[in-house]
């Protein structure tokens, strides 16, 4: 019989996986001179340019406008109406995801990186197989992401995830998010504003439990007023009833809706890789485990991004893979990602940002006579001429006698945008002496943080 010999192509670095870190880590590596072939059957971008941060954040825009046209009237605007053409949000949307896919080739292309459509999956620990073909590299990446979890319940295959809710070509009459986390409280805040009647199924008691209870508290409180808000409760069944779908409640309840949307929770996606060809070895979640360098268990390969599920967020995906590409291919030898103080926003409706530790983390590591609080709880100024009932509320967590600022957190309008400053801020180790010497920007949100009292 004939051998069949595969003949394998050899590179620097192969990088599987072409969403926020891939492409970081590959475009990297390529600027510092290394041969790179990237491998990504999808759409180039991921998760976060396709099915995430890119299409919710202009949603999360075009709800904006809903709302400044329902405060409009108080400033004196006669009746403005505007109405919503779907189909025309949606290919305007697309338009804009396909400029950004031109760009990351673009970009790719510019520094020499190989871009296959394929997926690649392991042969040997330093060889994949993609297409019948092999290729082999001295260092590979793992970047494949995660996928949204459904529940394992009757009828849990009904209903869609985040991954499907962008493919939607009209927005439901009636709709329910449930999860209590990132997704469901964005999806929520957008789709109340966008016009449909949004009911929120959690678990918990409150919306966004992990985070400091000034947030989780205040979004609760909000949301009550805007959506029908179901807590503490969890789906335990699904099914089709009068061409509509109908949840059953651990509580008894039942809930008739036209669509669901789970958002409960991703898990890392290794599924294609074939892992037991190598060593890598995965945790109880699903997740690559790796040290602080991104290195897994198996020499030469890393990972980064939601596959380690340590926090899944795209930069710090794209830190972490520009990192990793300093320390292989430009001798930066003590190049990491510190995942500790890396900030936070959720795109709900009012905006929340979050940086370092929250109240009860903070007493935890330092006690709590070491621990002192600063609050301020206010009206917007765009909300001061009208009836609104969005309020503000910002906190300043600081430790120690110089009191270090080791956690600021807020919820109201401009949080997505004035958190970055104040992140570069923290992480300089500023006091509240240095926030309280910092003269305030009047009339603005922000300046609420430098003069707390
Ligand atoms: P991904 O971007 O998911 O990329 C992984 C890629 O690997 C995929 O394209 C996949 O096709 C590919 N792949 C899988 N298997 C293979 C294989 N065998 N071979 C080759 N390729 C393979 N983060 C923020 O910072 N801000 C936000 O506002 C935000 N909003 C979000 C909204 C939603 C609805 C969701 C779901 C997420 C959001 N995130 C946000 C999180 C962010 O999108 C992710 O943290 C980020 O995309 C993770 O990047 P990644 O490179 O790890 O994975
Ligand atoms: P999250 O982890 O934020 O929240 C999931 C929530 O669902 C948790 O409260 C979890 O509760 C709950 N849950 C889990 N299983 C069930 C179940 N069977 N029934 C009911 N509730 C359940 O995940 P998301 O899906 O909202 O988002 C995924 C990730 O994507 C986020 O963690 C974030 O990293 C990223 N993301 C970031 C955004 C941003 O930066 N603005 C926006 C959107 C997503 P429990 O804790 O009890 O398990």
């Amino acid at each position: 019989m004939e051998e069949i010999r595969i003949q394998t192509k050899k590179v620097d670095y192969i990088v599987i996986g072409g969403g926020s870190g891939g492409i970081a880590s590959a475009n990297r590596a390529a600027e510092r001179g290394a041969s790179v072939l990237l491998f990504e059957p999808n759409q180039i971008g991921g998760t976060c340019v396709n099915v995430g941060c890119v299409p919710k954040k202009v949603m999360w825009q075009a709800a904006n406008l809903i709302l400044d046209e329902k405060l409009a009237p108080d400033y004196g605007f006669s009746e403005p109406a505007m109405t919503l053409n779907f189909d025309q949000f949606v290919a305007n949307r697309s338009a804009y995801i396909d400029r950004i896919h031109t760009s990351y080739f673009n970009g790719l292309d510019h520094n020499g990186v190989i871009h296959l459509k394929q997926a690649a999956t392991f042969v040997d620990g330093h060889t994949v197989e993609s297409n019948g073909e092999r290729y082999t590299a001295s260092h590979i990446l793992i970047a494949t992401g995660s996928r949204p979890n459904r529940p394992d319940i009757v009828g849990g295959n009904l209903g869609i995830t985040s991954e499907d809710f962008f493919s939607l070509t009209k927005l439901p009459k009636r709709i329910t998010v449930v999860g209590s986390g990132y997704i469901a409280t964005e999806f929520a805040g957008l789709l109340h504003l966008l016009g449909s009647d949004v009911t929120i199924l959690s678990r918990h008691q409150s919306l966004l439990p992990t985070f400091d209870q000034i947030i989780s508290e205040n979004i609760t409180a909000q949301y009550r007023d805007s959506v029908s808000l179901l807590t503490g409760d969890e789906a335990v069944s699904v099914n089709k009833a009068n061409g509509a779908l109908e949840i059953k409640t651990q509580s008894g309840r039942t809930v008739e809706t036209d669509q669901i949307i789970w958002a409960i929770g991703r898990t890392p996606y290794t599924a294609s890789l074939n892992l037991e060809k190598t060593n890598v070895q995965v945790d109880e979640a699903g997740a690559i485990t790796v040290d602080k360098y991104q290195k897994t268990t198996a020499d030469g390969i890393y990972a980064v991004g939601d596959v380690v599920n340590l926090k899944n967020l795209t930069p710090a995906a794209i830190a972490a893979g520009r990192r990793l590409s300093e320390r292989l291919f430009n001798q930066q030898t003590d190049s990491y990602l510190d995942y500790s103080q890396i900030p936070t926003v959720v795109f709900t409706h009012p905006e929340i940002g979050s940086v370092g530790l929250t109240e009860a983390e903070a007493v935890h590591q330092f006690g709590a006579k070491q621990v002192r609080v600063y609050e301020s709880n206010f009206t917007p100024m765009r909300d001061a001429l009208s009836e609104s009932s969005q309020k503000s509320h910002f906190k300043l967590v600081c430790a120690g006698a110089d009191e270090r600022v080791v956690g600021l957190h807020g919820i109201g309008e401009g949080m997505s945008e004035l958190l970055q400053g104040f992140s570069v801020a923290i992480r300089m180790g500023a006091t509240k002496q240095d926030f309280d010497q910092t003269v305030a920007i009047h009339p603005t949100q922000a300046e609420e943080f430098v003069t707390m009292r």
